[in-house]
């Protein structure tokens, strides 16, 4: 898979996926990652990218020029069209098991707004999908970029070690995950729960299920309401007499 994230501060994006799980995966090349500087792009004698805003009001927006441009050249180097994404507190809400499906997809072409946003007619021109990471404002599309940059590049093939270190994850499964626990056996006075030492790998299992479901209750109802309909419990069986 490959993503390319264009911006208009790729050091800031750079410097955070050169490092941990997603700098080791795209330095062994189980993805590839790539920012661009979007200003390269311009046709402005003063490198500008952004201008006042038609009907007047705060802030500058970001020309459409430099960003197509920027586009152009990325799908140049490309065998088939990205799916590209503006990340925007206006788009769809980010959820787990979008990521999932986006980690599917081979090539992706992030766009990093900044300022009051984009001018909409380059949106329309090459944008196939909107994603925002939660009801606030930031100043600008990097943060979301990289949040759903992480959130897609764990999911593809070989990132993570093996399929289990998400699988129960928070999400993955319509429920939140169970407490961990490492060693010291006992700090501060308080011990771990004792089942996690038996050894008993049935006994572990239903005690992290029946945690996840406390706590997926407890936090959000919602989800677990939607979890129990897709799961009924099992019918216990009639005893024989
Ligand atoms: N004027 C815009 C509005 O009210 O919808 C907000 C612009 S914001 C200050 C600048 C840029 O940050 C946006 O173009 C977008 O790329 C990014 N951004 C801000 N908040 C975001 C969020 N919650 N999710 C995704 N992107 C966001």
């Amino acid at each position: 898979m490959r993503i390319d994230i264009a911006t208009l501060f790729p050091e800031l994006c750079e410097a955070v996926l050169s490092e941990s799980i997603i700098g080791r995966a795209r330095k062994s090349g189980k993805i590839t990652v790539n920012c661009h500087q979007i200003r390269t792009y311009t046709e402005s004698k003063h490198r500008c990218v952004d201008d006042v805003p038609y009907g007047g009001g705060m802030g500058m927006v970001m020309q459409a020029q430099p960003i197509y441009s920027c586009y152009q050249a990325v799908c140049e180097t490309l065998p088939e069209k990205p799916h590209v994404i503006y990340l925007s507190p206006k788009g769809t809400t980010l959820t787990q098991k979008r990521a999932v499906e986006l980690s599917q997809m081979p090539y992706i072409f992030l766009l990093c707004g900044h300022y009051e946003g984009v001018d909409q007619r380059v949106l329309d021109k090459i944008v196939d999908e909107e994603i925002s990471i939660g009801d606030y404002v930031l100043t600008g599309g990097e943060l979301p970029a990289l949040v759903l940059t992480d959130a897609i590049a764990r999911m593809c093939e070989g990132v993570l070690p093996s399929e289990e270190c998400y699988q129960d994850e928070s999400h993955f499964n319509g429920l939140l995950e169970y407490p961990h626990y490492t060693r010291p056996e006992i700090w501060e006075g308080e011990a771990i729960p004792p089942v996690l030492k038996s050894g008993h790998h049935k006994n572990i299992a239903a005690w992290r299920l029946e945690q996840s479901l406390a706590i997926t209750k407890e936090r959000r109802p919602e989800m677990y309401e939607s979890y129990i309909a897709a799961h009924p419990p099992k019918e216990k069986r009639r005893k024989k007499r």
